[in-house]
C-alpha cells in the first residue's frame, strides 16, 4: 500500500519485475497455486480494469494493467491471490510467472465455471499440510 509519499515501502522491489519485452512493472497482485482448475473466475468479475488473463489452467494477473484496488482477494474462494510483497515463500515464482505468462493469453472479465479436478479450499489447506 502506498504511503504519504506516494511511494511505497515496496518501491524497490518493483523494479525486480519485468515484461518479456523488458518493461518495468509496478507493484502489483499475483495469482498462485490454489488458482490450478479453479477458474471460478470470481476474481475477474470484479476487477474493475481487465487486469487477468486466462491461462490453461490458471488466471494471470498483469502488473501493468493491475492498480492495487484489493478488490478480488476477498472474492478468490481459494485464497490463490495475493499483493506481491505478501505472496508466501514458497509461491515466490509467481509474481514473474504472472508477469511473463499475462502476455501470452486473452483477458478475462467474466466468471465461469471451474474445470474438473479443481480443488477447494479445505482439500488445499489438506494439500498444503502434506507439502509443507
Ligand atoms: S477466484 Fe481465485 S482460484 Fe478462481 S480463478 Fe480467480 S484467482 Fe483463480
Ligand atoms: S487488485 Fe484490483 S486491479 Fe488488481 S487484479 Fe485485483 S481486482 Fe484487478
Amino acid at each position: 500500500m502506498k504511503n504519504g509519499l506516494g511511494f511505497s515501502h515496496l518501491t524497490l522491489h518493483n523494479y525486480r519485475l519485468w515484461t518479456l519485452s523488458g518493461k518495468e512493472l509496478p507493484m502489483t497482485y499475483v495469482v498462485t497455486e490454489h488458482c490450478e482448475k479453479c477458474k471460478y473466475t470470481d476474481c475477474a468479475e470484479v476487477c474493475p480494469v481487465e487486469a487477468f488473463h486466462e491461462g490453461p489452467e490458471i488466471l494471470y494477473i498483469n502488473p501493468a494493467t493491475c492498480i492495487d484496488c484489493n478488490l478480488c482477494v476477498a472474492e478468490c474462494p481459494v485464497e490463490a491471490i495475493f499483493a506481491d510483497h505478501e505472496v508466501p515463500k514458497k509461491y515466490a515464482r509467481y509474481t514473474q510467472l504472472n508477469a511473463d505468462e499475462c502476455e501470452k493469453y486473452p483477458t478475462i472479465a467474466e466468471k465461469k465455471d471451474a474445470l474438473p479436478g479443481a480443488l477447494t479450499l479445505a482439500q488445499w489447506k489438506e494439500r498444503d499440510k502434506a507439502t509443507g
